[in-house]
């Protein structure tokens, strides 16, 4: 057993005196309950205020009290990943959200966030028409089947987080539009769909974060999948989460995460591999002692923890905070496994970081930690045909030239093939390239 699984961090006697930490949540409706926030200059407040009206917003106490430094707000990684800023707005949209506040016509309201959000391409790389498969002409709600091996699981209680990225591309799911959810109808539908499908071997249950889930849920689905016949050919089960970040004492003292623990042994158990793809944004997030704690229970079970995230200006766009947090990942046995490039959703324009410059991020990034570091691999873009990892700047025949590689593609033959595009300093996704040396157009696309 564990000493410690107390959180020392809660200094509130009376919290203690009450039992583990609660999870209590704050939205954008509840802003004016949080007192750190309330401290920042009426400025600041305004600007996450109209922000908040399109973007993803939800903090929780934890991450108020213990991830985010309000004395440098300003210059916080972890203030700039949960609190969205009117600067992440075109001014045009701005302008008009502004207008209709003014109005203080709330219809008019709804109606403006509503043009502004269905403006920012909330379902980017096409994937809700390309990868969501039939069953007799039906589509199956809640999977996904792009690459060959695996298959991911939207399960309809997991399409939530315990606080809200505001760059987040699933953001289309947390605001309430459920036309646009991705919502498994039951496990069992999965199952039927495994069953037809012998060439995949990992299921990726993701969401959202199946971990808000309780356990009790979770393991609904994850028994399901390791009991029934015929599934012998899953040989993974991951799991995304940020729960690691955003609430790791759902591994550590949630009622059910003892259970939680014994879920994932029960996977081990059945000979597979149990995966948490984490999400991390910065070391940062693996500072506290709760949050090391989580990890260290969670590998007791025998699950491996892999870590991957995007690269966003203004939070992590410094090859010195990519090596901090690949290192000490290493360390603390998470083995570090994408770099991924800002889609193109949201406030991509906000975030986003020239293809060039994150390349040369995650070089000086990889080339300063050791060899157990060096598994990341990227930046890769999740683009519709495709995850295309940067490889480097190189000059061919007196050309300069991005040299581009498909990790994953729509197509398994395209995988591995080095191609080439025009070197461009300014461009920020795959769709800003052309291709080099006269071309017209890239290999994949002649298909
Ligand atoms: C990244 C991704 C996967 C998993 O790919 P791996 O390279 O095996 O981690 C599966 N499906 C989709 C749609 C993805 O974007
Ligand atoms: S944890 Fe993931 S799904 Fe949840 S808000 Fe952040 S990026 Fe989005």
């Amino acid at each position: 057993m564990d000493a410690i699984v107390t959180p020392l961090s809660i200094q509130d006697d009376s919290l203690q005196q009450a039992g583990p930490p609660k999870l209590k949540v704050f939205t954008a409706k509840q802003l004016n309950k949080i007192p750190q926030f309330l401290s920042l200059p009426t400025e600041a407040q305004l600007s996450v205020r109209a922000a908040a009206e399109v973007f993803p917003f939800r903090v929780n106490q934890y991450v108020i009290d213990e991830l985010i430094d309000w004395n440098n707000w300003q210059a916080d990684p972890m203030f700039r990943l949960l609190f969205p800023q009117k600067e992440m707005l075109s001014n045009e949209h701005l302008f008009a959200l502004e207008k209709a506040t003014e109005a203080e016509d709330k219809k008019q309201i709804e109606e403006t966030v509503k043009k502004i959000r269905a403006s920012l391409n909330p379902h980017p790389a096409g994937q809700m028409e390309l990868n969501v498969p039939r069953a007799e002409g039906e589509p199956l709600d809640g999977i996904q089947h792009k690459y060959k091996e695996t298959v991911l699981f939207f399960p309809k209680q997991g399409q939530t987080c315990h606080s809200y990225c505001s760059f987040c591309f699933r953001w289309a799911q947390f605001i309430g539009d459920k036309s646009l959810q991705f919502a498994a109808k039951e496990a069992l539908q999965l199952v039927d769909y495994l069953r037809e499908h012998k060439e995949v071997t990992d299921v990726l249950i993701t969401g959202g974060d199946p971990l808000v889930m309780k356990t009790k849920n979770l393991k609904a689905y994850v028994e399901t999948i390791i009991n029934a016949p015929g599934l012998e050919h899953i040989e993974n089960i991951r799991i995304g989460t940020k729960a690691l970040t955003f609430w790791p004492y759902r591994f550590v003292t949630d009622n059910d995460a003892d259970e939680l623990m014994e879920l994932f042994e029960s996977v081990i158990a059945s000979g597979r591999q149990l995966a948490l793809m984490a999400h991390y944004n910065h070391w940062k997030e693996l500072d506290t002692d709760i949050a090391k704690q989580a990890i260290r229970r969670v590998r007791d079970t025998g699950a491996v923890i892999r870590s991957q995230g995007p690269l966003l200006r203004g939070i992590n766009d410094d090859p010195e905070v990519w090596a901090k947090l690949w290192k000490e990942q290493t360390k603390l046995g998470i083995t570090p496994y994408y770099m991924f490039v800002e889609r193109d959703t949201g406030a991509q324009h906000y975030f986003e970081v020239p293809l060039v410059k994150a390349w040369e991020i995650y070089r000086q990034a990889i080339s300063s930690v050791s060899g157990l570091s060096r598994t990341a691999r990227g930046p890769s873009m999740s683009a519709s045909p495709g995850k295309v990892e940067i490889q480097g700047v190189t000059t061919i025949n007196n050309q300069k030239v991005l040299s581009l590689r498909f990790i994953q593609g729509r197509n398994p033959d395209w995988v591995q093939r080095p191609f080439y595009a025009e070197y461009d300093e300014s461009a920020t996704w795959l769709n800003h390239l052309k291709p080099a040396f006269g071309e017209k157009q890239f290999f994949f696309e002649a298909q």
